[in-house]
């Protein structure tokens, strides 16, 4: 745990790069303030201090990068679980890498890969979870909620980051053995968007349909008029209609 970092991403990537003999999977670096939280593509991810839980787990994949396939959308439902066992029981998942609740978005994923020797991949799983963070006091720039909206009694930042810490190293084992395939019905049951109208952007392009779930792969399956298309995520995002 470290009062201040520039990125919990970028500490466990500095790791990996210095010292990957010494970490072991579930390694956990906390901050309570970064000064340049990160989104995708270069993004900012802002947090008030005190106000939120932001942190990075290591863990590596022997087999890969095909072994990693739909990791981003594990640490999804690993964490809708641990919110559930405090009481949240509405969170959702939007593909491929946030947390929703009524709507506004309440945590974001960040999945990064560093160093990959040989066949190993070495994660980095960023996550940063709103607990008070007021959308009168602050503008990250899309609508947003956070915990203290949805319960009612003030959340224990420890006892949280304990929860979400457990899920996702039980939930990351259990996929590391058997892949994302497993999860799926879970993660469908958790879609914002399920059989919605949806947009796709990829940089200048987009690309209109209905949300029908995903595969085993974690690929977005998008139905139009030709048919079912699959999306991978890297450079897409994806919005409501
Ligand atoms: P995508 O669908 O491509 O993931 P995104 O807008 O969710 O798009 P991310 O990279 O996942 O992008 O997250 C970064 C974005 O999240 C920022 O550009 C900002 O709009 C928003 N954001 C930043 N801080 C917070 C926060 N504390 N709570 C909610 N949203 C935030």
């Amino acid at each position: 745990v470290a009062p201040v970092l520039e990125s919990t991403n970028t500490e466990v990537k500095k790791r990996i790069a210095n010292n990957r003999d010494e970490l072991a999977n579930g390694d956990t670096v906390l901050a309570e303030i970064q000064t340049a939280g990160r989104g995708r593509h270069g993004r900012t991810w802002l947090a008030p201090v005190g106000g939120s839980l932001t942190f990075s787990m290591y863990w590596s994949f022997p087999d890969g990068y095909q072994s990693m396939a739909g990791l981003s959308l594990l640490v999804g439902v690993a964490i809708c679980d641990a919110l559930q066992k405090i009481g949240v029981n509405d969170a959702q998942v939007k593909w491929p890498n946030d947390i929703y609740l009524g709507n506004k978005k309440l945590a974001g994923i960040l999945i990064e890969v560093e160093g990959q020797i040989g066949a190993t991949a070495h994660c980095v799983i960023g996550v940063g979870l709103n607990v008070h963070v007021p959308v009168d006091e602050y503008d990250v720039g899309q609508p947003h909620t956070d915990l203290s909206a949805a319960l009612n009694s003030e959340t224990d930042r420890n006892r949280l980051a304990a929860k979400i810490i457990e899920s996702l190293w039980d939930h990351l084992d259990g996929f590391a053995h058997s892949g994302f395939g497993k999860y799926v019905a879970i993660w469908e049951s958790l879609d914002l968007f399920a059989d919605k109208k949806i947009v796709l952007q990829m940089g200048e392009k987009r690309f209109c349909g209905i949300d029908r779930g995903v595969d085993a792969s974690g690929a977005l399956l998008v139905e139009t008029e030709d048919g079912i298309t699959r999306f991978h995520g890297g450079e897409v995002s994806l919005r409501g209609y």
